[in-house]
């Protein structure tokens, strides 16, 4: 259930919240209530309006927001904090990241066998500042789409559980592909060298039952949404990157089995044919996409299907293409080639376009230089604001509490100097992070 591990912080606090009411009532006095902080811009972006409104205020009581829009009165017993010439903003979301992965810090073959020697217990303490940087950086939601050793579904209820530092996170697990597809870790390796061929356990299965059966296990080893990989990909070494990897009878169990258990699905695709397959079964985002011909974005309009770009990824790939094998680099370059049309056209067509950015191909916390790509490619810089927070929130399946400032959602805010939608690198210095009412980050205002 995707809101258990978003609310659970909530819950507690509004828990202790109601308890202090109780004790206020009976002591009589209201010195022993939760203190109301009232945030304070010269602009505020709602998350979902296409204008920016002047003095910005918003009222925070425990962890909710009780107001917030233009010149709003402040009541005067309130804690105010004034940020300034600044711009606030419900905290971004990423729609894709890998917060337990490291695809960046050394060339590939080294991290390729650097993945064969990290005990389980490593990888977990590797992830604690990737959740710590993205969340300073601004990212107070991601969906994580992809980990092993269920180490997301770990650092999730870590993070929920105030044990470490980092963003509300929905988890995949493992990704789900097919023998010898982007998600089979064992590609490329000498065959028979890890002992047995990887199964459901690892997130590979063939045939309709098989796929069924892995996405029963990824629920019940606390995945909130479901991944799988239904066209090759970029960095995986023996497939091609835009063939299809599951039949459509497959596809059509892989989403049939999600949404019976109420999960969404996210298709790692970047090939055409791969895509119009999974749109039609149903899948609720691809991932990439960058092969897409405009009949199939149309189509993805007609659906309601979203599009998750993830542009930086392929820029940090490009930025070092000479690390990389020779089939990886070939790879890369025709997607890269590929992908700014695609994006100029689901732009031009109205996709629903998600912004999530594949961190952990790129450093953990860079995730804002996305938004300068996205309209370095087309878009309006407040079409990419409303990207990662409302249309994030929709995705997501979190917008009943989150992805706007509005009475009553919870305090996920954000902000940024100046005004971002004349300078949309801004969102590359967020100032002041407050998740869940709490303050996690100050370095402006008073
Ligand atoms: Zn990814």
């Amino acid at each position: 259930m995707p809101l258990r591990a978003l609310s659970y912080n909530g819950a507690m606090s509004q828990l202790l919240h109601r308890i202090l009411c109780v004790l206020c009532a009976l002591c009589l006095t209201s010195s022993l209530g939760a203190e109301t902080i009232a945030l304070k811009a010269a602009h505020l972006f709602d998350g979902k309006a296409k204008t920016l409104v002047p003095n910005g205020v918003v009222l925070i009581d425990g962890n909710t927001i009780t107001a917030a829009g233009s010149n709003l009165a402040v009541p005067n017993d309130a804690k105010i904090i004034d940020l300034g010439d600044a711009t606030l903003s419900p905290g971004f979301m990423d729609a894709h990241t890998h917060l337990t992965g490291d695809f960046y810090s050394e060339p590939y073959d080294e991290l390729r066998l650097k993945d064969l020697e990290d005990s389980v217990a490593t990888l977990a303490f590797k992830s604690v500042p990737h959740a710590r940087a993205t969340l300073a950086a601004g990212f107070t939601s991601v969906r994580d789409v992809g980990s092993e050793f269920f180490l997301d579904v770990a650092l999730r209820n870590a993070i929920a559980a105030g044990i470490v530092e980092g963003p509300r996170m929905l988890v995949a697990t493992k990704g789900i592909g097919a023998t010898g597809g982007h998600f089979d870790r064992s590609n490329g390796f000498r065959d028979g060298l890890f002992g047995r061929q990887k199964d459901y356990t690892d997130g590979i299965a063939d045939g309709p039952e098989e796929v069924r059966k892995a996405v029963r296990y990824e629920v019940k080893n606390g995945a909130d949404v479901i991944k799988a990989a239904v066209s090759g990909g970029v960095l995986s070494l023996t497939d091609e990157v835009d063939v299809p990897q599951f039949s459509p009878e497959e596809m059509k169990a892989l989403v049939e089995e999600s949404h019976r258990l109420r999960k969404k699905v996210a298709v790692h695709c970047h090939g055409d044919e791969a895509a119009r397959e999974a749109i039609n079964a149903g899948v609720d985002s691809i991932e990439h996409g960058s092969f897409l011909k405009p009949a199939t974005l149309e189509l993805m309009k007609a659906k309601g299907t979203y599009l998750t770009p993830t542009l930086i990824a392929a820029e940090e790939i490009l930025g070092k293409i000479d690390k990389y094998p020779p089939a990886v680099q070939a790879k890369a370059r025709a997607a890269i080639a590929a992908r700014s049309e695609m994006f100029r056209n689901a732009v031009k067509i109205g996709v629903k376009i998600s912004f999530g950015t594949d961190a952990g191909v790129y450093p953990h916390g860079e995730n804002a230089k996305e938004f300068a790509l996205m309209t370095g490619l087309g878009m309006k810089p407040i079409d990419a604001l409303i990207c990662a927070t409302s249309v994030d929130a929709d995705l997501l399946g979190v917008s009943a509490k989150l992805g706007t400032l509005e009475k009553g959602k919870l305090a996920d805010i954000v902000a940024m100097p100046g005004d971002p939608t004349q300078d949309i690198t801004a969102t590359q210095r967020v100032n002041f992070v407050m998740k869940d009412g709490k303050v996690v980050r100050q370095d402006a205002g008073k």
